[in-house]
């Protein structure tokens, strides 16, 4: 599904050049669920947003669906984001202003499909997250969970072919992260939606099918489980 060759991953701090991904070569195929691991600090966020083109790397080759994301102009990569991507944010990421509803229907906006779709498909995800009753509070009124729940519901609404998630349990209680990580789980397996997450737990992870070590911006091991 996507290939990293020798990525890296620089900053300019005072003159220095501070490396912050390190030459990596990483190939995900489809159907992978992948967990990322490693210290606070070892370029797990920024390696995932690089694949998720939330970020560009300094140097090196990225192919994802066989694009060449680094070819790619803004406005295309913008596209091929929207098309295939959908990204869990550990500190949610919803949008203050808008209600429930509204975050999730969000993505579908920037495709076309009718407002009679789109109803129908934002029901479908209150539906099963539990949260038609809370459809019309904003974000603030929520607790953390719920938070974290509109924040799934939301980057799958569009079917993405590739989940993204950062730290995605980090913010919430054993259980509610449990019932998270068995949905990803299910995605995975039933739906064969490719999934990489980031996470410090090792519980969590082992819910993936391969566990990808990360240390000072490079990758210290892989391992399928
Ligand atoms: P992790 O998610 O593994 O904790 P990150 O990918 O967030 O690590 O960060 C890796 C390193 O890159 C950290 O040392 C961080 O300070 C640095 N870094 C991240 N973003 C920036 C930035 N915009 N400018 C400078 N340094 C950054
Ligand atoms: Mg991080």
């Amino acid at each position: 599904m996507l290939s990293l060759k020798n990525i890296s991953k620089y900053y300019q701090s005072g003159g220095n050049k501070v490396s912050v991904l390190n030459n990596i070569t990483l190939d995900i195929d489809e159907g992978e669920f992948v967990s990322i691991m490693g210290p606070s600090g070892s370029g797990k966020s920024t390696l995932l947003n690089v694949i998720g083109m939330l970020d560009e790397a300094s140097e090196g080759y990225y192919y994802f669906l066989d694009k060449m994301v680094h070819q790619l102009k803004e406005k295309q990569r913008s596209a091929l984001y929207k098309e295939n991507i959908g990204f869990v944010f550990q500190a949610y990421h919803l949008i203050d202003e808008l209600t429930v509803y509204e975050n999730i229907e969000t993505p579908l906006l920037y495709h076309d499909f009718k407002s009679s779709e789109r109803k129908a498909l934002v029901a479908d995800m209150l539906d099963r997250f539990q949260i038609v009753g809370k459809k019309d509070l904003f974000p603030a009124q929520l607790s953390g969970g719920q938070q974290q729940l509109v924040g799934i519901a939301r980057a799958l609404i569009v079917k993405p072919k590739l989940l993204l998630a950062d730290e995605p349990t980090g913010n919430l209680n054993s259980k509610q992260g449990e019932e998270i990580m068995e949905l990803f789980q299910k995605l995975n397996k039933e739906d064969g939606m490719t999934i990489i997450q980031v996470t410090h737990s090792e519980k969590n992870a082992e819910y993936g099918t391969r566990i990808i070590n990360l240390l000072d911006g490079t990758v210290a091991s892989s391992k399928k489980l």
